[in-house]
């Protein structure tokens, strides 16, 4: 709060009692893989970056003058790192019903799912659709702003986890979202841009926009799987593989499997040309990834 002009228009609200029990979860809780913060905040900048395409390609929304984009800004003086797009964004209604309350059911389940484990399975937080909550595994305070498509005035939203959080009007800026995390003492770490770079390769790199990472695309491999196997060379598909696995060498084979019916399934199985299992490295996992 360190912007007393909107300081003095800020409203504080509760968090339905839901996110509560949840935020304590995610805050008190959930210790392993907290990088997966960012794979959430790049799906929902992704999500965002979908829905204006589909808006603007149906005439119902004016193209922004920006190109769809998400942009990760580190800022490690200050232990802070922001994820932005340029996306749908949301009104201060959306804002109080999408990160106030818990209006989807995923969240629920995950929330009724908890109640039967130990509270460690960090990957249920992904999986069930409470994403956004994953901030507060890293951040003390996580400042939102947003203009949405459908209304002019801006709206920030800021809250430190711990069962409030303040809502008001933002200065002006442009159509989208911007998501600004400061850090925990503990978690500055993702405040480095090479730790981040890490992660968005781990988890992020086929997100279908462009992804910069303090002004430098990081995204630049395609989604190899979902192009028709036709027109994929031999060189492309070693690429693919090398980028991937972070081998050196080609792989031993490869299948590019594809059908539409009845299921939609786009893949590739690869196989590495040495098995480094066997030179002792101890088992290695296995590597899917969407
Ligand atoms: P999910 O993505 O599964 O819906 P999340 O907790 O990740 O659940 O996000 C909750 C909701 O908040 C989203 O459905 C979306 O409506 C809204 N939201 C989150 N991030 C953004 C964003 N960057 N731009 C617009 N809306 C967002
Ligand atoms: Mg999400």
């Amino acid at each position: 709060m360190t912007d007393t002009k909107t300081e003095a228009v800020l409203e504080t609200m509760e968090f339905q009692t839901e996110v509560r029990k949840m935020l304590d979860i995610v805050i008190h809780s959930l210790y392993t893989d907290k990088e997966i913060f960012l794979r959430e905040l790049i799906s929902n900048a992704a999500d965002a970056l979908e829905k204006a395409r589909y808006l603007e390609a149906a005439g119902q929304a004016e193209p922004s003058g920006e190109a769809l984009e998400i942009h990760i800004e580190t800022d490690e003086d200050n232990h802070a790192v922001t994820i932005r797009d340029t996306g749908v964004g949301m009104t201060r209604d959306e804002v109080i019903e999408n990160l106030g309350t818990i209006a989807h059911s995923g969240a629920r389940s995950f929330l009724e799912n908890l109640g039967n484990r130990d509270g460690s399975d960090v990957n249920l937080i992904g999986q069930f659709g409470v994403g956004f909550y994953s901030a507060f595994m890293v951040a003390r305070e996580v400042r939102l702003t947003s203009r949405s498509v459908r209304a002019a005035e801006p709206v920030v939203w800021e809250s430190s986890g711990d069962g409030t959080y303040r809502l008001g009007v933002a200065g002006p800026q442009p159509r989208g979202t911007s998501i600004r995390l400061t850090l925990k003492e503990k978690d500055r770490e993702y405040a480095d841009p090479f730790r981040i770079r890490e992660i968005i390769r781990q988890y992020s790199s086929f997100v279908p926009f462009p992804v910069f990472l303090n002004g430098e695309r990081v995204n630049t491999m395609e989604a190899l799987w979902k192009e028709n196997k036709n027109d994929i060379g031999e060189d492309r598909y070693q690429e693919f593989y090398k980028y991937l696995a972070e081998d050196y060498q080609n792989p031993l084979l490869y299948h590019h499997f594809s059908v539409d019916a009845p299921l939609s399934i786009q893949s590739i199985l690869f196989c590495p040309g040495e098995n480094l299992e066997q030179r002792g490295l101890g088992k290695l996992e296995g590597g899917v990834r969407i």
